[in-house]
């Protein structure tokens, strides 16, 4: 496998000033050289000599390694065959020890590799028209325990089973349970508990966000959304007063498929289907009734993150033996959102490049979500003593702003 490391040649010619407030910021304004200049080199241990610049503009500093997607870190690690093993079903420590790295840099990895694969998500869905029916469901697993079940909403085109959307809900646990389970349950309430009304907003905000991508649609050729019978999809489509107005006009169908139905090609909820069976045999984490399981929200986020770019951007239609058709393309092939301008750049660069949260194209909030870390960890319980501590806590540690930003 290729390894990834960074090459300073690479970034000889700097694509932008790092300084978000300097007019140079922005990709587009940087057609010439004539905005920086070359300002020596400073000697690393691993890189070697690596090529200073200096902004005409703004006067800040910066180098070649400025844009590499190890920016910062002082381990060199293969991004790409990360990105092989977290589909693998390995474990983390599987991972760490077949690479040779530490914990916390397979976890700073991660997120540089996530935000990647959202800056690629980003710029294709940016003002990307769609241009198949859809089908949307919600994935269960879990986070920190089974006392924390999440949600992760995902809508997959019925055709090309690109995935448009994803976003991770932490809910409360709920059904049958044994009186020392709803004790334990009844203990983390105590401490922490998840929105009631977490489903229905994630599903509000995905309504909302899908409609500038549905202009073709007329009431004569409808755009289809399948899903399974659950109320919630109905109770948020109610309160999007424009997604409404599609349904009362039949520009938007929303049809609704029981769960119980074999769930094979012909099932018209097949798209999300299969993305559920992916995940479930590939991550680790989602394996079902395993030892792992996603600690905390933001790495599941980021992991699935990186499944999802692999998926739509690098996977086959279909493992087939003949070539030339269909089955030969990627799911974002199919879709269409490789044509957009810039994407075929940016999956190129996945593993070796920076992305800024800056350079965004898109004001998709599921996209912001986890980029920016936003959603809740549910606490962690001891369940012998009913406390809960603040000190260690997962994921609530300071993320580097390098990483943010
Ligand atoms: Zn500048």
């Amino acid at each position: 496998m290729a390894v990834s490391t960074p090459s300073s040649n690479l970034f000889q010619v700097p694509r932008f000033c790092p300084n978000p407030k300097c007019t140079h910021h922005q990709e587009i304004d940087n057609k010439t050289c004539d905005w920086f200049v070359k300002r020596g080199f400073f000697p690393t241990q691993i890189r070697g000599k690596v090529q200073r610049f200096l902004c005409k503009a703004c006067g800040i500093g910066f180098s070649s390694q400025t844009f590499h997607i190890s920016y910062l870190s002082h381990s060199d690690v293969d991004y790409e065959q990360i990105s092989t093993l977290q589909r693998s079903c390995a474990g983390v420590r599987q991972i760490c020890r077949a690479m040779g790295i530490t914990n916390r840099v397979y976890m700073n990895s991660v997120h540089r590799l996530a935000r990647n694969n959202l800056a690629l998500f980003d710029l294709a869905l940016a003002d990307w028209q769609i241009k198949e029916n859809a089908a949307m469901d919600g994935f269960e697993s879990f986070v920190v325990s089974q006392y924390s079940p999440t949600n992760v909403h995902l809508m997959a085109g019925s055709k090309s089973q690109f995935p448009y959307y994803m976003d991770l809900v932490v809910m409360n646990r709920k059904g049958r349970m044994t009186v020392k389970q709803e004790l334990h349950r009844d203990m983390l309430q105590r401490h922490w508990s998840a929105s009631t009304t977490g489903i229905v907003d994630s599903c509000r905000i995905l309504f909302a966000e899908v409609l500038p991508m549905l202009s073709r649609y007329t009431p004569g050729e409808p755009w289809i959304l399948y899903t399974d019978e659950k109320r919630e999809y109905v109770t948020a489509m109610k309160q999007v007063r424009e997604f409404k107005k599609k349904l009362a006009d039949k520009s938007v169908l929303h049809i609704r498929i029981n769960s119980k139905i074999d769930r094979n090609l012909q099932n018209r909820l097949f798209a999300v289907n299969y993305l559920d069976r992916e995940i479930r045999t590939t991550s680790a984490g989602h394996v079902r009734e395993t030892t792992r399981h996603d600690r905390e929200v933001h790495m599941s986020e980021c992991r699935m993150m990186i499944w999802m770019g692999h998926h739509g951007f690098f996977k086959k239609f279909r493992i087939e033996e003949k070539a030339g058709g269909i089955e030969d393309l990627t799911h974002a092939e199919v879709a269409g959102v490789l044509e957009v301008p810039g994407v075929k750049e940016a999956k190129q660069e996945l593993f070796t490049h920076r992305h800024l949260h800056s350079h965004r194209k898109s004001q998709l909030s599921w996209i912001t979500k986890v980029w920016q870390r936003e959603t809740k960890n549910p606490k962690y319980v001891d369940f012998e003593t009913g406390k809960c501590k603040d000190k260690g806590q997962l994921g609530n540690g300071e993320l580097a702003r390098h990483l943010l930003a």
